[in-house]
C-alpha cells in the first residue's frame, strides 16, 4: 500500500486561458468588455484597510439583503458563494446525494462531470437532440437530481421556461437545478416558477452581466428549505466564503438598474449584428441568446481557425471533443474588437 492510494484524484475542469500578455483581443472566457458600475469603483476606492482586519460577516448579509430585494424575494431564500462554481458545487455537494445518477445535457457546461466525479455522485449525460436542444421527455427517467445551464453553455440556446417546467412537473421528488450563468442577455429567467417548485434551484452569477468577473460572487435563489440545507453544507466547509468588498461592490452593482440594463443591451445588440457579419462570411451559428456566438465554419476546422486567431493576439474558446469540435465559442467584445475578430477571420479564411 502506498500513500498515493488512498488520495482523492480527480481530473480538473480546464479554465480558458489567462493570458499574461496585454493588448491581446480576449473572447474567450465570456467575460464583459465594459467595466462595472461606477458605483462599484466609488465603493472599491472608499473601501479602508481596517475592514480588511476583521472577518467578513459570516451571512453575507449586505449582499443576501440586496439581491432579495431585487430579485422579489425572501432574504432566507438567497444563497451566495465565491462565483457560481463554488454555488453549483455547493448545490451538488449538499442535493446530489442518492444511488441514482444525476442527469445533465451531453454538451454542456464541463464542470458537471468534475464535481460529479470529485463527490463521487452516479451521472448520466443525456444527448441534446441534432440541433443541439434539450428534450424535456428525457428527463423523465429514474434520477437523483437534474441539473442544465439556459441558456445552454457553449451552444448559448435559450429554452423556454415550459420545458422547464414540464422537467420540474415530472421530478417533484428531485432537486431541480438550473444554472442560469448567461440569462441576463434576453432570456426569460425561471424565477417565477420557484413560487410552484420548492425543489427548484436558480443560480445566477456577477460575473457576467455586472463585469465583476474578478470578485467572485454567484447566488442561487430557491425555497427557504433548499437555501437552509445549502447553508449547512457551506457553513460545514467555509464560514467565510465572501469578502467584504465583495458584499459591498456587489451590493453597489445591484443598485445600479440602468447602468446593468444599458450594458447588457450594448451587448446584446452587439451580438445580433455579429451573427449576421459571421453568417455573411459563411459561417454557421446557433440562435445564441447569451454574451457569446457558437460558430463553425464549412471552409476551415475550427481547431485551425483558433490556432490562426491566436497567432493574431485574438483568444476564442475550442474544445477538441465530440459534436463541438468544429465550433468556436466568441465571447462578445467591445463593437471595435468585434471588428478586428471580423477583419481576422476575413484574412484568415482567405488562405
Ligand atoms: N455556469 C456556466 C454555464 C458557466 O459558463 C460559468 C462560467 N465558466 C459558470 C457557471 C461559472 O461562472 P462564475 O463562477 O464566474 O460565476
Amino acid at each position: 500500500m502506498r500513500w498515493e492510494d488512498t488520495v482523492r484524484r480527480v481530473v480538473p475542469y480546464t479554465p480558458g486561458e489567462q493570458p499574461q500578455k496585454r493588448d491581446v483581443i480576449k473572447l474567450n472566457t465570456n467575460e464583459n468588455p465594459y467595466p462595472p458600475a461606477p458605483g462599484v469603483t466609488e465603493t472599491l476606492s472608499a473601501f479602508g484597510s481596517e475592514q480588511l482586519r476583521l472577518y467578513p460577516d459570516p451571512e453575507a448579509k449586505v449582499l443576501v439583503d440586496a439581491l432579495a430585494q431585487t430579485y422579489g424575494v425572501k432574504p432566507s431564500q438567497v444563497f451566495v458563494g465565491v462565483g457560481s462554481d463554488d454555488v453549483l458545487s455547493m448545490a451538488f455537494l449538499t442535493f446530489f446525494h442518492s444511488d441514482r445518477p444525476i442527469l445533465f445535457p451531453d454538451v454542456t457546461y464541463s464542470f458537471y462531470d468534475v464535481w460529479a466525479e470529485l463527490y463521487r455522485i452516479p451521472y448520466k449525460k443525456i444527448p441534446l437532440t441534432a440541433e443541439f436542444r434539450i428534450c424535456a421527455a428525457d428527463y423523465q427517467q429514474e434520477n437523483g437530481g437534474i441539473i442544465f445551464p439556459n441558456p445552454n453553455a457553449p451552444t448559448g440556446i435559450l429554452e423556454p421556461l415550459s420545458l422547464i417546467e414540464e422537467i420540474l412537473r415530472a421530478n417533484p421528488a428531485s432537486v431541480v437545478i438550473v444554472d442560469e450563468a448567461y440569462i441576463d442577455f434576453g432570456g426569460e429567467s425561471c424565477l417565477p416558477l420557484l413560487g410552484t417548485y420548492d425543489n427548484l434551484l436558480v443560480v445566477q452569477t456577477f460575473s457576467k452581466s455586472r463585469s465583476l468577473a474578478g470578485l467572485r460572487i454567484g447566488f442561487a435563489i430557491g425555497s427557504e428549505a433548499l437555501i437552509r440545507y445549502l447553508n449547512d453544507v457551506k457553513f460545514s466547509v467555509n464560514s467565510y466564503t465572501m469578502t467584504n468588498s465583495a458584499c459591498l461592490c456587489g451590493a453597489a452593482a445591484l443598485r445600479d438598474t440602468a447602468y446593468f440594463k444599458a450594458a447588457t443591451e450594448k451587448i446584446i445588440a452587439t451580438r445580433e449584428a455579429a451573427k449576421q457579419r459571421l453568417r455573411e462570411m459563411g459561417f454557421t451559428l446557433t440562435d445564441s441568446q447569451s454574451n457569446f456566438l457558437f460558430a463553425s465554419h464549412p471552409a476551415m476546422p475550427a481547431g485551425e481557425i483558433f490556432a490562426a486567431l491566436k497567432a493574431r493576439d485574438i483568444y476564442v474558446r475550442h474544445w477538441d471533443q465530440p459534436r463541438i469540435g468544429n465550433f468556436l465559442r466568441i465571447t462578445i467584445g467591445t463593437p471595435e474588437q468585434m471588428e478586428a475578430l471580423y477583419a481576422a477571420l476575413a484574412d484568415i479564411l482567405k488562405k
